[in-house]
């Protein structure tokens, strides 16, 4: 497959080999919609963040993330490695930027699944990128999943609720919006925005 006129699809949906950056606040389920997406297209490139957060139970390096010191995240930014890179919640999160290049120069979709801070600098970088947020469908709910996930100490869900708040203040600034009450759901119609999408805003 090559060339911006091509596409990868699963019979029902087309979507066009374009950066595609999917942001929301921590336990919103911006993994389990994207898992979703990745079981019916396994032709979209999902990018692969370094960081210096330490892995969580189950999660593997080279899999889930590149986890790295800050040395090493440093060396990296200045080596211009990361397209785009924040802190969050007390740890340091990027895009390593050859993999998304070379998966979009061979004409496939790309896909960020990355915090508020860092989808604004691929906005400013990269304006055709398409931008989706991701809601919870209430506040509460939001709590609920972060609380019950069990992943992270409660000093360390209370620093990421404050920081989800901020996060669902920006919405304004995505292209599109899809709220997450049901998995599947949300995943149809993330799939839908993005293969509707042009030049960074849904036709
Ligand atoms: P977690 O620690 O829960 O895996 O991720 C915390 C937040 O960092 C999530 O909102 C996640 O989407 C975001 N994140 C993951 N990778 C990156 C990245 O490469 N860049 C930025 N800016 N945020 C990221």
């Amino acid at each position: 497959m090559t060339g911006t006129g091509s596409g990868v699809g699963d019979g029902n949906f087309v979507v066009r080999p374009r950066l595609i950056v999917v942001a929301g606040p921590s336990g919103v389920g911006k993994t389990s919609v994207l898992g979703e997406l990745r079981r019916r297209y396994p032709d979209i490139y999902f990018s692969i963040s370094v960081t210096t957060r330490p892995p969580r139970p189950g999660e593997v390096d080279g899999a889930h993330y590149h986890f790295v010191d800050d040395q090493t995240f440093d060396a990296m930014i200045l080596d211009n490695e990361l397209l785009e890179h924040a802190d969050y919640a007390g740890n340091r999160y990027g895009t390593p930027r050859t993999p998304v290049e070379r998966a979009l120069a061979a004409g496939r979709p790309a896909i960020l699944e990355i915090e508020v801070q860092g989808a604004r600098q691929v906005r400013a970088a990269m304006p055709s990128a398409f931008m989706v947020m991701i809601q919870p469908p209430s506040w509460e709910v939001l709590v609920a999943r972060l609380t019950a996930r069990g992943t992270e100490n409660p000093d360390v869900v209370a620093r990421r609720l404050a920081v989800a708040k901020d996060e669902l203040a920006a919405s304004e600034e995505f292209d599109a919006v899809v709220v997450n009450a049901e998995v599947h759901h949300a995943a149809e119609q993330l799939l839908t925005l993005i293969a509707k999408s042009r030049s960074g805003h849904p036709a």
